[in-house]
């Protein structure tokens, strides 16, 4: 009996020292890192600590949920450092509160923000709706391309914010390219990295500063929990943690909790839909019923190369044109696995169809203008069996073409 305690003991000291290493493989790094140990009954998870009041230990460690220190969030923040090869994270109640806790950081009256044309919604309403009150300036480029963005640089330039692939239409922007311009000119990169998820690109690894996530998205993953992340260096997130202290965007320990647990799988079902992804996208392209698919994984992308360079997987996020007379909410209403949602990257695939949603209030000139047709459907894939998948679309087609 006591041999068999000294043997778990060895064990046990064995996995501690590994787990200071930074050499784990990526699901290792899912499980275990930033757990919080339970050191009273050695439990195999970690234990919430829901306390908002802690006693004071010094100036140094004064913890309160606002300031995001408790020890479920001081933990999960390692986890989502180490998926984002950065030294530090944040992690909030939306990406929303991520993304604008980190842009006001470095923004004061005065300031200049240039931002890629195409961008989530939500981060378009916060520019155009809170800039101007605070005498902050903004241009949005013409295109993904780096030249654009180089030739709204102006003297009072403070970050360049960029997403890709981008939504809807999985345009690819150049990181390695982005990154040079910008500290040749001493300028923030920020970049929301939803789409990919920290499984498919890691951004830092090719000079972007402030990595931004909504973890309502994949890595939530359930399609149950309101979050947000920010993924930076020390420093970065020391300003953005000063700011966001005023704000108050922090995630309640219950859901840092769950937050902890999706992520635990985050690996292997961002592959799974990856590979599911991958499969629709050139079941669509093949298909007769459908006039055009945007996935950057296909050769038939125009940016194939560059996401081939950046990116570790092509993501599982895809669009596609139905052919003309086949109505986007018709073709919807007939799928009766895939469900129609305004959101995307749950376990289950769905659905939106952005002339009718999330472009609706553009008017058809604009909307072309973008690319976004009638007939485009957003396609957020799921882990279900992709000839099921199959066989919906199939079958919603055949019903659209009666
Ligand atoms: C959903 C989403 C956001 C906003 O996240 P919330 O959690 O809804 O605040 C930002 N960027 C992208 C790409 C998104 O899909």
């Amino acid at each position: 009996m006591s041999k068999f305690r000294v043997e778990i003991g060895i064990l046990a000291v064995k996995f501690n020292e590994m787990k200071d290493s930074k050499e784990f493989g990526i699901n290792t790094i899912c499980v275990h890192t930033g757990e919080v140990k339970d050191t009273q009954f050695k439990g195999a998870v970690s234990p919430m600590f829901v306390s908002t009041s802690y006693a004071f230990e010094g100036v140094d460690v004064k913890r309160y949920p606002r300031y995001f220190n408790t020890p479920n969030q001081e933990m999960l923040c390692k986890k989502i450092a180490a998926l984002e090869h950065t030294e530090d994270g944040l992690i909030f109640g939306s990406g929303m509160a991520a993304i604008s806790s980190a842009m006001f950081a470095f923004l004061k009256t005065g300031d200049h923000v240039i931002l890629q044309q195409v961008i989530y919604g939500g981060t378009f309403n916060l520019v155009v709706s809170e800039f101007e009150k605070y005498g902050i300036e903004y241009s949005f480029t013409e295109s993904d391309k780096v030249a654009d963005f180089k030739a709204l640089i102006k003297k009072n330039t403070k970050i360049l914010y960029i997403e890709t692939p981008s939504n809807p239409l999985l345009g690819i922007t150049d990181l390695n390219a982005i990154s040079s311009l910008a500290s040749e000119h001493k300028i923030i990169t920020m970049i929301d990295n939803t789409f990919a998820s920290p499984i498919n690109q890691n951004p830092a690894d090719f000079g972007i500063d402030i990595i931004l996530h909504s973890a309502t998205k994949y890595m939530g993953g359930h399609s149950d929990i309101s979050a947000g992340a920010i993924a930076a260096s020390k420093e970065h997130i020391a300003q953005i943690w000063k700011t966001a202290i005023n704000f108050g965007g922090n995630l309640s320990d219950y859901t840092v909790w769950l937050l902890e647990r999706s992520l635990k799988t985050l690996n292997i079902r961002v592959k799974e839909q990856t590979k599911n992804a991958h499969e629709m996208a050139v079941y669509l392209e093949n298909n007769a019923q459908i006039d055009r698919v945007y996935y950057p994984g296909l050769k038939s992308h125009p940016q194939y190369a560059l996401a081939k360079k950046q990116m570790k997987g092509f993501g599982a996020m895809l669009s596609f044109e139905l052919r003309e007379g086949i109505d986007a909410m018709d073709f919807q209403n007939a799928l009766k696995l895939i469900k129609p949602s305004m959101s995307l990257a749950g376990l289950e695939s769905t659905t939106v169809s952005p002339a009718q949603t999330t472009h609706a209030l553009l008017s058809e000139e604009e909307r072309l203008e973008r690319g976004i047709r009638d007939g485009l459907i957003r396609f957020s894939v799921g882990i279900e069996e992709s000839q099921d998948l199959i066989e919906d679309i199939e079958q919603a087609l055949l019903a659209c073409a009666k």
